[in-house]
């Protein structure tokens, strides 16, 4: 039988590496594109031994070039913390759009599934909630976080497009917070800040009042809505995350009790254009891919608990 190959950018990057992962054990071959902006070596090192694993430290902005049969393109390169993309703005902006032309023409090229890493971010700060994939979403195209927002957009409207002009087979997953081993400790999120800030006894930073909210969805659950959505014929974005929703105060109240840590909480400024609700509607994937999560903050924040004690310096 013909063995599949899969190119996945970004995929030294935190789900990234997840997603090589999975793709291997499900006896896919995998290419791993990455320039290591975001992304870490550290993240793969245990596949540079698997045969069926390659990786090439390459800028997806600029021309693709890939020799072999390709079966799937996965398109997962891009700085995807705030404090990341606040950092890196053009490099942003430049993976959602010249990256995603240049991934989306390897796809072309190969006659390859493409699919798009989206973001809960095109909902910007929603006004409905939770959030559907019906709703267009409420962003601020000139505000600090717009470079990101705007670029998966972007990407979202080149993914169709090519799908319509080119008939190209693509697939859109719109991501909601996802946590678990792999994640950078410095990342500036909450749940990697909270952690590191419990364990080692320092104090957590809230920011704003700490009455907004987030959905948590543990790595492996994403993964698995991932690689089935890869695998349907959906076309139209999908919503994957848990729909499980915390303000970030009791969450941070929630690190410090996992952590059984002596912390206390202080409170700084609320970043701009910083959404105050996030909650994702998953009925679509209910539906179509017969996926939910199964794992449930608290174990999943268990699971994650020793990563953070391992990796804190
Ligand atoms: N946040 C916080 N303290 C931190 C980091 C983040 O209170 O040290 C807040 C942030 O303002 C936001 C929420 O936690 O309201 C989640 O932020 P994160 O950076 O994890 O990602 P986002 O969901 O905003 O993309």
């Amino acid at each position: 039988m013909h063995k599949k190959t899969a190119v996945v950018t970004g995929g030294a990057g935190f789900l990234g590496s997840h997603l090589c992962d999975r793709l291997l054990s499900e006896g896919i071959n995998v290419i791993c594109l990455d320039n290591l902006l975001t992304g870490r070596i550290e993240n793969i090192e245990a596949l540079f031994t698997n045969a069926n694993f390659q990786f090439i430290k390459l800028d997806v902005t600029n021309f693709i070039h890939i020799p072999s049969d390709v079966d799937y393109v996965l398109h997962f390169a891009s700085p995807a913390s705030p404090i990341d993309y606040i950092k890196l703005p053009i490099q942003t902006l430049k993976v959602g759009s010249l990256g995603t032309h240049k991934t989306l023409g390897l796809a072309k090229e190969k006659k390859a599934v493409f699919l798009l890493a989206s973001t809960s971010e095109v909902y910007g700060d929603p006004l409905i909630h939770p959030q559907n994939e019906d709703y267009w979403g409420n962003v601020n195209p000139i505000g600090p976080r717009g470079v990101y927002d705007e670029a998966k957009r972007f990407s979202e409207a080149l993914t169709m497009a090519y799908h319509r002009y080119h008939n190209l087979s693509t697939r859109i997953v719109r991501i909601f917070n996802t946590y678990g081993p792999k994640m950078r400790l410095d990342d500036g999120r909450a749940l990697p800040s909270f952690f590191t800030q419990a364990l080692k006894g320092e104090d957590l930073t809230v920011y704003g009042d700490g009455k907004q909210t987030r959905s948590f969805c543990y790595v492996s659950d994403l993964i698995d809505g991932i690689y089935k959505l890869l695998i349907s014929n959906e076309v139209l974005p999908v919503n994957l995350g848990n729909p499980e929703e915390i303000t970030i105060l009791d969450f941070a109240k929630e690190v410090i009790e996992i952590t059984n840590s002596k912390s206390k909480i202080t409170f700084n400024d609320l970043p701009i254009d910083d959404p105050q609700i996030r909650q994702p509607d998953i009925s679509r994937a209910k539906e179509i891919l017969n996926w939910e999560p199964k794992i449930s903050r608290r174990e999943g924040l268990l699971l994650t608990l020793n990563y953070f004690k391992e990796n804190i310096k």
